[in-house]
């Protein structure tokens, strides 16, 4: 075939390929034109999962009459200057892409009423045969619709996932951008039962914890940090969940880059990093997080999509996320990791159970005790029949005032400490709060390169995988530092010189093989800092108080002092809590007092 040049609605039907990937993206196009024109109030129509029907009406600019066929041509755009170096682009679209593409795969309409103007036009392009201007009826805005999605491109059509998948792939699409824009309204419906009105809410930070709790969830907003910090001229803001709050998978991380949603790997993988010791490794942080920058400072014109941006200087900004968002967890290590007073309460109770009602009345009381449901005769057993085996009552000692954690009164089954604040009962699990502060500890150590090491008296010689062997001597500078002093033994063989000091007797053996595995993947600066953490870890785990160590009273206040102090310390470096604080309005209320 000989060189030709390719007809418009070739060229828009390929370009529609990235453009317009599913239903999904045709709303987020359309959306984020609806608030390039300044709109407050966008609604939303879909039927058959956006597939036969995606409307999108709104309250902004509107288009004048005489540029609405510009509108729906290819690289027409009203948002940059014609001969602009994409160098500071401040609004969603730019490429004047999008309406041309779905018009060469769908049935568009395109209907405006410009503010002020007397009248509403019209303009149609079907499968890319773009109609005349037509005088219609309409209210001040814009309203597109898009009918039969795809019916021009069967191939594509072929790759639809089913209605219910593609709505509920306009929900998120709208849901995530609208957390970006709290003051205007978002109304979502369909016969899918997608609906969705996001009410509008005022800038500012109460605003948008308000918008990100209606568009992602009462829990996450619940579970959240706030945070606020800038770095060089960048800012970022937003939430982020408490570490003992996460998900199994990454979807409920919204990162914005002024304003722009955005799907970034550097972010995530800076989030990653900022609750690499804090989060089990399969469980993901949830956020939602504006980064704000100088737009000379980001290139946004990477896809056509518009989803993927490129810093800079990526360095400043990963390290913006780190820091800022430790920062905001270590502020808030010391608040219990979650509401244990109410899931206790809620176990307690059997189902549907209401408590009796006080006063007391032993006429109307059965023989045995109050039963709440099985769990009660559990805990029952466990408490109440044999606390003198296994409770240590200390002496009364008193916490110093305003103590977050207040005065320890006992430990049970050898792992919990039970301390009394105020107006609280807090349950402690001995071992993951004595595993955290070691940790830190060791962390703390490490950066000031002083870690005393305990000299054994003959050499432990272990035996590994050749690689293995390999790799923990390639870092055994870095071990040192820690106070693990090892070296090579012959093929397959380390020999163990000193220990960290701090651990106390320990199995080596088991301590080496166990950093063996961890530092079994990446290298790099980033990655040796990450092994450090792990290292740290690791050793924190071997050297803490093993569950079953009964602890005196002293050292039991001495740890809950010590979490007091420590940032960080409400949750294990699993993700896990280190402590649980039941109000005693709860307690009250699970005996039926309140
Ligand atoms: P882009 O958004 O990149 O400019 P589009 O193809 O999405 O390209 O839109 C083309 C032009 O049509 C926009 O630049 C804008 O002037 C106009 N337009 C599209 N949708 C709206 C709307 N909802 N309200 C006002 N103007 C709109
Ligand atoms: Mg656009």
């Amino acid at each position: 075939m000989p060189i030709r040049q390719l007809p418009e609605t070739t060229v828009n039907r390929i370009a529609a390929g990235e453009v317009v990937e599913r239903p999904a993206s045709v709303a987020k196009e359309l959306v984020e034109n609806a608030l390039d024109a300044g709109a407050t109030r966008i609604e939303i129509a879909t039927a058959g999962g956006g597939l036969s029907l995606l409307r999108v009406s709104d309250n902004g600019s509107g288009i004048p009459a005489d540029e609405l066929a510009l509108a729906v041509q290819r690289h027409c755009t009203s948002k940059l200057e014609p001969h602009s170096a994409l160098d500071d682009i401040q609004t969603l679209g730019f490429r004047g892409e999008a309406l041309p593409s779905i018009g060469a795969v769908a049935r568009l309409c395109v209907r405006s009423r410009q503010l002020g103007s007397s009248e509403g036009f019209e303009i149609r392009v079907d499968a890319g045969a773009v109609g005349t201007i037509a005088p219609a009826p309409a209210n001040f805005g814009t309203v597109v619709e898009v009918r039969d999605l795809f019916f021009a491109t069967p191939a594509r059509l072929k790759f639809q996932k089913t209605e219910r998948a593609e709505a509920q792939a306009i929900t998120d699409a709208v849901r995530r951008i609208a957390v970006a824009f709290p003051h205007v309204r978002f109304t979502l419906s369909g016969p899918d039962r997608s609906t969705l009105d996001l009410l509008p809410q005022l800038d500012g930070e109460t605003g948008r914890l308000a918008r990100v709790s209606d568009a992602l969830g009462r829990e996450f907003a619940q579970n959240a940090v706030p945070l606020d910090a800038v770095r060089e001229g960048v800012r970022l803001h937003g939430h982020v969940s408490l570490p003992s709050f996460g998900r199994a998978n990454a979807l409920q991380q919204f990162f914005f880059v002024n304003g722009r949603p955005v799907r970034d790997r550097q972010l995530a993988s800076a989030l990653r990093a900022a609750y690499s010791d804090r989060l089990a490794r399969d469980r993901h942080p949830l956020c939602a997080l504006f980064v704000e920058i100088d737009g000379r400072d980001v290139d946004v014109n990477v896809h056509p999509a518009k989803a993927d941006v490129r810093f800079r200087d990526p360095g400043l900004v990963r390290g913006l996320i780190v820091g800022a968002v430790r920062e905001a967890l270590g502020r808030h290590s010391v608040q219990p990791a979650f509401a244990g007073g109410e899931a206790l309460r809620e176990a307690f109770r059997a189902p549907g159970h209401r408590p009796a009602a006080h006063p007391f009345d032993p006429a109307r009381s059965p023989q045995s005790p109050l039963v709440f449901g099985g769990m009660a005769e559990t805990a029952q057993a466990r408490f109440v029949t044999e606390p003198s085996a296994d409770a240590r009552a200390p002496a009364e000692m008193p916490a110093p005032e305003g103590a977050a954690l207040g005065a320890a009164r006992a430990q049970v089954h050898d792992n919990y400490i039970i301390a009394q604040t105020d107006d609280a009962l807090i349950i402690v699990d001995q071992h993951a709060a004595h595993e955290r502060l070691v940790y830190e500890a060791l962390k703390g150590a490490m950066d000031a390169r002083a870690l005393p090491s305990q000299m054994l008296l003959l050499p432990e010689i272990v035996d590994l995988p050749e690689d293995d062997a390999e790799r923990l001597v390639a870092h055994s500078d870095a071990l040192a530092r820690f106070g693990l002093v090892l070296e090579r033994f012959g093929p397959g063989g380390i020999a163990v010189r000193e220990t960290p000091a701090m651990l106390g007797e320990i199995d080596a053996a088991q301590l080496v093989r166990d950093l063996a595995d961890e530092l079994a993947d990446g290298a790099g600066l980033e990655a040796m800092r990450r092994h450090l953490d792990k290292v740290a870890s690791v050793m924190a785990c071997h050297g803490s108080v093993r569950s079953g160590r009964r602890l005196k009273p002293e050292e039991m206040n001495a740890l809950l002092r010590e979490m007091e102090r420590v940032p960080g310390s409400g949750t294990c470096n699993h993700g896990r809590p280190t402590f649980v604080s039941l109000k005693l309005a709860d307690i009250e209320r699970l005996f039926g007092r309140r």
